[in-house]
């Protein structure tokens, strides 16, 4: 099942392609000392010829030796990642054309904070951020004045983080131009409707007062942008500007109960506090349109603002997406009531399945075409979702997930690049768009804009390469998204297989209907009806299935990780639902008892491209499910 278009992509279960690797690996570390040596051929080698013959030399290397050595011996007890038994966290293999781009630029050590320090890698930065801004939907010619823009970051949290940053700053906006009295912008009648035009308009703002500005004397554009900097939030900060304008109540942010706990660092950190999160409840792991919809007036019926709504694409527990439409069309819907907020996609885990969804034109991918590659993927409300995606503000893409590439690299992308001058550190700058009109040329002092300071040029190489070697639609970086649903969908049918010969001994259940390319399951022996009994059933399997320092690596059939359920986060109907499904006594269900507060299950990333090996015949998959039933033998 595994595509022949896939066997050069990775260094392989078995090392497969270490020749292709070395070869490549050698070959540039080579061209990168030639470099070196014709900066200036005319400069003497500093390090004499000799040097490696002196003790010192030789005792140094030694040292070296000695401590690499311990180290390779000790990263053996890593957790096996690149093998088809590796069923366990958002992680696999390393894709080549990443892993190569990144060894390659790391000597050169570019520093992708501004172009100075980053002569080369800066602007393949801004070409990564369009070529995921394509995939989403998003403008991404850099021509137009609205195109978007995206960047890296060191992952998905600080990604969401970001996201929070831009939407406060558009939110606050249009309340400092109000407050400083600028003459003929429409800023809303009131604070309440300046802080409620929404993302679009305060864009829009960040342009009309840009253009006011320069029909000024320099010396008068001066003094305006001095009084609009005093008058916002970013000099402000939370508490002066919020009792500047009484009217206004710091706002909230709607996330579902399946957010990342990101969401709550990232409120923490910018300051609005845990509390402003508020999780809108769930059915089936994905957002309950109503209950959102619900939550929304109430605010709107409170005066109490929101600064945005979060949908989850593919969430980490459970791999559910929100129904991003539905949450479209609810901020339109409020924006015209004069609730304006923005929309954000935490797509950290299933971003890079958009790639699905696009042809190689860059058009949208029919469903009916795609419903031939699988089983029942794409479901009509997993599509409406994904084919909503450019309608959003901005959303945050792990490349160190489902892009294959080594940790270290999220990315942050907005519609709109306007937006992103409110985020300019020096505000001196703020207002000089019109001074390069030119999308590249403005950008390349990037830290400004960024949460980050100094970061690795020689990750960006890497995500940038593997786009170009793999185009992020369906017939390049697609196969091997469409590989990850495959082999959910395969695992799916061998876990029918196998709950049905189980059927006499031990219940298995899968909780909801997995959207994506990660699978739970529960499991309860027959005749128990008691939650921390099936718990510690559950812990006892997955303590064969877990990364345990203590235990030989080869002593490991399968890795697999754990998640847990809680009725919070399942809400009332669903836990009525699985629990009659795994024949639990709900009253065993104790809110007081750690161990029987919820129900542990199993998690399963399907993101290995070799769970079933054509070539030998293999199922992986097939091997999980024999193993599982010799585990859950009585008598084993
Ligand atoms: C992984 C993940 C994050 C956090 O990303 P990091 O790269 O670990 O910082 C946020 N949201 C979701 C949905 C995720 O899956």
């Amino acid at each position: 099942m595994s595509d022949p278009a896939l066997y050069p992509c990775f260094l392989g279960p078995y090392g497969e392609n270490d020749t292709l690797l070395e070869k490549l690996v050698v070959e540039f570390l080579r061209d990168h000392v030639y470099w070196r040596r014709n900066f200036h051929p005319e400069d003497p080698p500093a390090i004499p010829t000799h040097a490696a013959q002196a003790p010192e030399f030789k005792a140094f290397e030694a040292r070296l030796r000695r401590e690499l050595h311990s180290l390779s011996a000790a990263l053996k007890r890593s957790v096996p990642f690149h093998s088809p038994r590796y069923l366990g966290h958002m992680v696999s293999d390393l894709l080549l054309p990443g892993l190569v781009a990144q060894i390659l630029t790391l000597p050169y050590n570019p520093n992708n904070v501004t172009e100075e320090v980053a002569t080369v890698t800066i602007d393949l930065e801004l070409k990564a951020g369009l070529q995921l801004a394509r995939m989403l939907g998003y403008p991404s010619d850099p021509a137009a004045p609205d195109c978007a823009f995206g960047h890296l970051t060191s992952g998905g949290t600080l990604a969401n983080y970001q996201s929070l940053r831009l939407a406060l700053a558009l939110k606050a906006w249009p309340v400092a131009l109000r407050a400083a009295g600028v003459p003929g912008l429409l800023v809303g009648d009131d604070d309440w409707q300046a802080f409620n035009l929404g993302p679009d308009a305060a864009t829009e703002l960040v342009q009309q007062f840009d253009a006011w500005l320069a029909g000024l004397s320099p010396h008068d554009a001066r003094q305006w942008r001095e009084r609009v900097n005093a008058e916002r939030i970013e000099t402000l900060g939370l508490n002066g500007f919020f009792a500047r304008h009484p009217e206004l109540k710091p706002p909230i942010v709607l996330a579902p109960v399946t957010a990342h706990y990101s969401w709550s660092k990232g409120l923490k950190l910018i300051g609005l506090g845990r509390n402003a999160l508020r999780l809108v409840p769930e059915a089936g792991m994905r957002i309950d349109p109503g209950a959102l919809e619900s939550m929304l007036e109430e605010a709107l019926a409170q005066r109490q603002s929101v600064l945005m709504t979060v949908g989850v694409l593919g969430s980490t527990e459970f791999g559910t997406i929100d129904p991003i439409d539905g949450l479209v069309a609810a901020r339109k819907r409020m924006h015209a009531r004069g609730l304006g907020y923005s929309v954000h996609v935490d797509a950290a885990w299933g971003g890079y399945l958009a790639t699905l969804f696009r042809e190689p034109d860059g058009s949208a991918r029919s469903r009916p075409d795609m419903r031939a590659d699988y089983v029942e993927f794409p479901s009509p409300a997993v599509y409406a979702a994904f084919a909503a995606l450019g309608q959003t503000d901005s959303v945050t893409i792990d490349p160190h997930k489902l892009g294959y590439i080594a940790f270290g690299v999220g990315a942050f992308v907005c519609r709109d690049n306007r937006a992103i001058a409110l985020l300019d550190e020096s505000a001196d700058y703020v207002f000089r768009t019109a001074a390069s009109n030119d999308y590249f040329h403005r950008y390349r002092a990037l830290g400004r804009y960024l949460p980050e300071g100094s970061k690795p040029g020689a990750a960006v190489a890497a995500v940038y390469v593997t786009h170009q070697v793999l185009p992020l639609d369906y017939q390049h970086f697609g196969l091997l998204q469409r590989q990850t649903i495959r082999s959910a969908e395969a695992f799916l049918a061998e876990l029918k297989r196998f709950a049905a010969a189980q059927a006499p001994r031990v219940r298995v259940v899968v909780p909801y209907a997995p959207d994506s390319n990660l699978v739970c399951m529960a499991m309860n022996p027959v005749g128990n009806r008691d939650v921390a009994t099936m718990n510690r059933f559950m812990r006892g399997l997955y303590d064969h299935l877990r990364a345990d320092p203590g235990t030989p690596l080869q002593a490991r059939e399968f890795f697999a990780s754990m998640t847990t359920l809680h009725p919070d986060t399942l809400g009332s109907e669903d836990t009525a639902r699985v629990l009659a499904e795994l024949d639990l006594d709900p009253a065993t269900l104790n809110a007081d008892d750690p161990d029987a507060d919820r129900l542990v299950i199993l998690r399963h990333t399907l993101m290995n491209p070799y769970l079933i090996d054509r070539e030998n015949g293999i199922s992986y998959l097939e091997l999980y499910f024999e193993y599982l039933a010799r585990l859950t033998q009585p008598d084993r």
